[in-house]
């Protein structure tokens, strides 16, 4: 389950030092998915034990405060309902990140773990979020569902969308804004091209000026809003 781990990371929980853990496979395939191989051949990658974790985590008690699950789709493993409960038993915070797309997982790990805070990718306006998905079709209640969890949790989280011009426009960016209306946070995180993506193709990230005007038009939907460059 777990094929990945970074040990220290400023910038994966907001106001955090944390370590993060990769989860291997995922119920989507975006084109601009920057974990091409965690996402497409995640049974290439070895697995790393819960054990090798743990016995980090146990050095690293004072010196780092959470621990992110990301993916690939942490929610596809039955796996992080234990990882969680021992991560939890040391005393760290957990942050989890999820595409949204198995809200009834959601809703257990609301009631049933202490997660403490949740980030959900928004991929796109509801009318093209299965081709920003790369899916033929999507469940887009699915989605909804969980934003709205997610929104009435009580715990900290936050919407982002990783936005490019192949895909978002003021249009997407304002429909976006109307559905996640009242929402605590939402971050624009502009496309950066990196290597190991699903697919091998250059999108067109935002100029500045762009991410700014946005940032400005979308604040009044949400109580706060970030640009993630
Ligand atoms: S970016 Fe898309 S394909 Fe990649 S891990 Fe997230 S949801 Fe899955």
């Amino acid at each position: 389950m777990i094929k990945g781990f970074i040990k220290n990371s400023f910038v994966d929980y907001p106001g955090k030092v944390a370590a993060t853990i990769f989860t291997g496979g995922c119920n989507f395939s975006c084109p601009f998915c920057h974990n091409g191989e965690l996402v497409l051949a995640p049974g290439k990658i070895k697995d790393i034990p819960d054990y090798e974790i743990m016995e980090f985590l146990e050095k690293r008690k004072g010196l780092i405060d959470a621990i992110v699950i990301s993916g690939g789709e942490p929610t596809l493993h039955p796996g992080i309902w234990a990882l969680m409960a021992k991560i939890k038993d040391k005393g760290f915070l957990v942050k989890l990140d999820t595409n949204g797309y198995q809200p009834r997982i959601i809703e257990k790990l609301l009631e049933e773990t202490q997660i403490d805070f949740i980030a959900m990718d928004i991929k796109n306006a509801p009318d093209r979020y299965a081709e920003t998905a790369g899916l033929e079709k999507i469940d887009i209640q699915r989605i909804f569902q969980s934003v709205k969890l997610i929104q009435s949790s009580g715990i900290d989280y936050e919407f982002r969308t990783t936005i490019m011009k192949e895909y978002h426009s003021a249009i997407e960016l304002e429909k976006i804004g109307q559905w996640l209306n009242g929402s605590k946070k939402y971050v624009l995180q502009n496309y950066k091209q990196r290597e190991g993506q699903v697919e091998e193709v250059a999108f067109t990230p935002f100029e500045e000026e762009f991410l700014e005007s946005q940032k400005e038009f979308l604040q009044p939907f949400f109580k706060r809003v970030e640009i993630r460059t």
